[in-house]
């Protein structure tokens, strides 16, 4: 149990409900974030609490929701979603959706709601998986960058193949999906962004088919700070395959090598140096142990 912010208000989880109705349950038209907390010395800590809530609004602004609340408020409302359920680190899902106030198409009649959830969430793909890596297949779902929603929207109607891909990866016993774009250049993760390491160069796709991820940005600051080159480019199929090492960024994922790519070996097939140096440096920086 726990407690939800919704519309305003801190209500007991088993309140925080919604009605069969609801609009964004029909017609998927709806945005979110995932943040994380961490636990540091200074009690839990959001992790770039702010760019989360930036893209939040970008989100909601892409499709034309209007915000019913302040940047202010919702970052209030995430904050109190950690300290109000006395959670050490956790897993913070904000959402905006349409109500069941009214159906049909025209939605600029309809009230927005937002609400705010946190829960403790370990590992996405379990401790192992962190220097292990994990096996990925390129999947027959594209990930579109011109469709009903834009990629720079993290909006509730782009998951469905994202879904379906994770569904096809699983099933053909890897961890994770691979999804290209419209012209079969990679585009990213079911919920990650992906980059691979060449010749001591770190390569990630363009923004124009991929989300533009919190922890992307995070480490291609720290690969510059560090002194790497870092570039944004068209990536292919076998270009992935034949990197020294890949790895995906996100909320969820953190910094997760790959092992494999449609059976293909990526380098030695477990954590590369480069991937680990990041990795490090990401996991001390959420945790507050150093400043980059
Ligand atoms: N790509 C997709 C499709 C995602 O859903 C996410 C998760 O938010 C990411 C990439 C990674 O973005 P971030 O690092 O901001 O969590």
């Amino acid at each position: 149990d726990g407690l939800i912010w919704l519309d305003g208000e801190l209500v007991d989880w088993r309140e925080a409900k919604v009605h069969v109705l609801t609009h964004t349950l029909h017609y998927g038209m709806g945005v979110f974030e995932g943040v994380r907390a961490y636990e540091t010395d200074q009690g839990a800590a959001i992790f770039r609490l702010q760019e989360h809530t930036d893209r939040l609004f970008r989100s909601a602004h892409i499709l034309g929701i209007p915000m019913p609340y302040t940047k202010d408020e919702i970052n209030e409302a995430q904050r109190a979603a950690v300290r109000e359920n006395n959670l050490d680190s956790a897993y913070i899902r904000p959402m905006v959706f349409y109500g069941s106030e009214g159906m049909g198409l025209r939605a600029d009649n309809l009230k927005v709601h937002v609400m705010v959830a946190a829960w403790e969430w370990p590992a996405y793909m379990g401790e192992e998986a962190k220097t292990q890596g994990i096996r990925i297949r390129t999947s027959s779902y594209t990930r579109h960058h011109v469709n009903i929603t834009m990629c720079k929207a993290k909006a509730n109607g782009n998951y469905i193949n994202s879904m379906l891909a994770l569904r096809e990866a699983i099933d053909s016993g890897c961890e994770e999906a691979l999804l290209l774009d419209n012209e079969g250049y990679v585009a990213e993760g079911s919920g990650e962004n992906i980059f691979v390491i060449r010749d001591g160069v770190i390569y990630t796709p363009e923004l124009t088919s991929c989300l533009d991820g919190i922890t992307r940005k995070t480490i291609m600051e720290f690969a510059a700070n560090l002194g790497y080159t870092v570039q944004e480019k068209r990536i292919t199929r076998d270009e992935v395959y034949i990197a020294d090492e890949a790895f995906f960024t996100g909320t969820a994922a953190e910094v997760l090598p790959i092992q494999s790519l449609d059976g293909r070996l990526i380098g030695e097939g477990r954590r590369g140096p480069v991937t680990e140096q990041l990795q490090t440096l990401y996991f001390d920086q959420v945790t507050g142990k150093r400043d980059y």
